[in-house]
């Protein structure tokens, strides 16, 4: 079976908790691209040559989920030629047989614009600051300023901005309880796979 889930969306606003639901609920492998991003800017020097020797070592990196691996990242991904080299992985890994799910800001605009079902998920700054705080603390004036920084770096770049595709299923977790918002990207894939 050759499907694929595309979850786009900024930072916090609930894709990973939904890709990881639908992987385990449907058997789906899972990636999480923002993971690609994070290991080169972690990587240091030329981000270019980072991307294009990229290893699994480099994804496994323990530092990676903080907010200053999130701004490398980000800077980092607005170099083209950094895309370029992350996008027949990616593409490889959206068709692999048995199914994918994976989440990023690309996936059903640039990556897989042929995937089988798309999710765009947001949620106000605030509230996503909110919950980026809870995991990371310090001064949450901070964490806002950060991610309003990342939303307008990742929104305004030539190549391969943020937005939602045409036609994905737009979900606002603002005040939306999160199981709420996995049962309704579980019915939209259960309807995909079913039809
Ligand atoms: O999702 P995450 O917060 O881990 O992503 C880190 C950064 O990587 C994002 O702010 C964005 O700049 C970049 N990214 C991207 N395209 C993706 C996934 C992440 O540009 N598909």
């Amino acid at each position: 079976m050759i499907f694929t889930v595309a979850i786009d969306g900024p930072a916090a606003a609930g894709k990973g908790t939904i890709a990881r639901e639908l992987a385990a609920r449907f058997g789906l492998g899972h990636l999480d691209t923002g993971l690609l991003y994070r290991a080169v800017g972690a990587k240091g020097g030329d981000p270019v040559a980072s991307a294009r020797s990229l290893t699994e070592a480099d994804l496994a990196r323990p530092d990676l989920r903080s907010l200053e691996a999130g701004q490398a990242a980000s800077r980092v991904a607005a170099i083209p030629e950094v895309r370029a080299a992350l996008v027949d992985f990616q593409r490889a890994f959206a068709r692999r047989p048995g199914g994918a799910v994976l989440d990023g800001r690309d996936i059903g605009t640039v990556i897989c614009p042929e995937a089988e079902v798309k999710l765009y998920v947001t949620a106000s700054p605030e509230v996503r600051a909110r919950r980026r705080w809870l995991e990371v603390g310090g001064d949450p004036d901070r964490v806002l300023a950060e991610v309003r920084e990342r939303d307008a770096r990742d929104m305004a770049r030539a190549e391969a901005p943020l937005r939602p595709a045409v036609d994905a299923l737009l979900l606002d977790t603002t005040d939306m309880p999160v199981e709420v918002a996995v049962a309704a990207a579980v019915a939209r894939v259960a309807a995909a796979l079913g039809g």
